[in-house]
């Protein structure tokens, strides 16, 4: 880092990672730090909240399919818990709901009851400790907001259990090192979830993009934008909270253009400049930035331009331009809907079966981690990375800079 971040470092005190002075050279955000005095994570604990919109509750309790499933509590049962992951349970061979963790008890017996969760494993945040004792507990899953994913890591780990946490791994670099080792210490698993790693698109591209389909990769170009709008949608109040967003789009969607650019071009950075963009005079972003853009220069000459938003008309897109073709991927990264088409010596469209296999395929992955040892595709070392790639995005942002990498994604000094 230069000399302006290391002043900053002097100025917020007791700042403890790398995130928090990137995050003040930004300039965004650095101000409330000040204010607040407190490093990512310092200051937020975890607290109930309403149930969320649109949320379709099982109509009979869901059952373990094989005798070996792994028995997982749901920390934190928000938007994408309740509407995306616990229904695609069901779809999962090896992997059930055992217990759950709220700070919001009705929701806490509403969904229990549903998902047939026992009474006695239903535990609020204060109790999260009981779960060290619950035998039908393997592994916890961690779907709180990103400030709080270190914090319940590393007491998980405490408890014995394995551990399978929601992206961003954490908000800076030095919480995603104190998880891993919290992992090493207790010998339990640790997977970030990165589930584009087991949608049959995405899969399909890596293969593609391996086997040079487009040629020598000289350009990748991702977009994850869209208008955050906290008023209606409940879920992005604690987006727009530094203390348990970081910087805002790039560690929520933004991470998704930052991962696609890394397996697409099978490569890692080692050059990095950036701009953000905090508005004055607009509330949603006092604390976290607008948009981030960001250009990352591989070893091999490719080029990437990452642009992520929560000021934007929305788009979700992966393109890669070769000396012989491109990919072109929209949506890339969402849910489902994705559409994929190459262009050049070998044009075609792909229609790959149904995306949403994702989320129980990533299940599966970890299940088997935690069974028989299975190798994890996304585990605590990608999430590491990708936290340290943020924290140059910011620090090229604040400084105005090249940040030059190392081949693990740390800045050189
Ligand atoms: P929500 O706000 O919908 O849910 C978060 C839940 O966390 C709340 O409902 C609440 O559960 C609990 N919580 C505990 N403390 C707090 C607090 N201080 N403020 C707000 N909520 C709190 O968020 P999402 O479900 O959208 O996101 C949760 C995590 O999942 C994030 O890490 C996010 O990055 C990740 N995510 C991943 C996606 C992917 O594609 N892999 C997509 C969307 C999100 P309760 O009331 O039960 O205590």
């Amino acid at each position: 880092m230069d000399g302006a971040g290391i002043s900053r470092r002097g100025f917020i005190g007791q700042a403890r990672d790398t995130a928090v002075v990137a995050l003040a050279a930004a300039g965004a955000a650095g101000s409330v730090l000040a204010q607040t005095g407190g490093g990512a994570g310092g200051s937020v604990v975890a607290r109930g909240r309403p149930m969320p919109d649109g949320v379709s509750l099982p109509s009979s309790p869901l059952r373990p399919k094989r005798q070996d499933s792994v028995g997982y509590a749901v920390v934190g049962l928000g938007d994408y818990a309740l509407n995306q992951m616990m229904p695609r349970f069901s779809r999962s061979e090896r992997s059930h709901i055992a217990a759950l963790v709220s700070g919001n008890p009705e929701k806490l017996r509403r969904v229990g009851d549903a998902y047939g969760v026992p009474a006695d494993a239903r535990y609020s945040y204060e109790h999260y400790e009981r779960i060290a004792a619950d035998t039908r507990i393997d592994a916890v899953y961690i779907v709180l907001p990103s400030g709080l994913h270190a914090e319940y890591a590393v007491r998980a780990f405490a408890a014995g259990k394995h551990v399978l946490c929601e992206k961003p791994m954490a908000l800076n670099s030095a919480d995603c090192e104190r998880m891993i080792a919290a992992g090493e210490r207790a010998n339990r698993r640790l997977m970030i979830a990165y589930r584009v790693h087991f949608e049959p698109h995405n899969m399909e591209a890596m293969a593609l993009m391996r086997r040079q389909a487009a040629g020598n990769i000289r350009f990748v170009r991702t977009e994850q934008l869209s208008r955050t709008d906290p008023k209606s949608r409940p879920a992005e109040n604690w987006r727009i909270d530094r203390a348990l967003a970081g910087g805002g789009p790039l560690e929520d969607f933004g991470i998704y253009g930052l991962q696609a650019a890394l397996y697409l071009t099978g490569e890692m950075p080692e050059a990095i400049t950036a701009t953000t963009f905090q508005p004055r005079n607009d509330p949603r972003f006092a604390q976290v930035f607008a948009s981030v853009a960001s250009h990352l220069r591989f070893p091999s000459g490719a080029i990437a331009q990452l642009m992520t938003s929560y000021d934007s008309d929305g788009s979700n897109i992966a393109h890669v331009r070769g000396d012989t073709g491109a990919l072109i991927m929209d949506p890339a990264t969402g849910y489902e809907g994705h559409k994929m088409r190459l262009e050049g010596r070998e044009s075609r469209d792909f229609s790959l079966g149904d995306p949403t296999v994702q989320f129980a395929r990533q299940l599966d992955n970890f299940s088997d981690a935690v069974r028989d040892n299975a190798t994890i595709r996304t585990p605590g070392a990608m999430g590491l990375r990708d936290v340290r790639l943020i924290e140059a995005i910011y620090a090229a942002a604040g400084t105005g800079s090249v940040v030059r990498l190392s081949p693990d994604g740390r800045m050189r000094r």
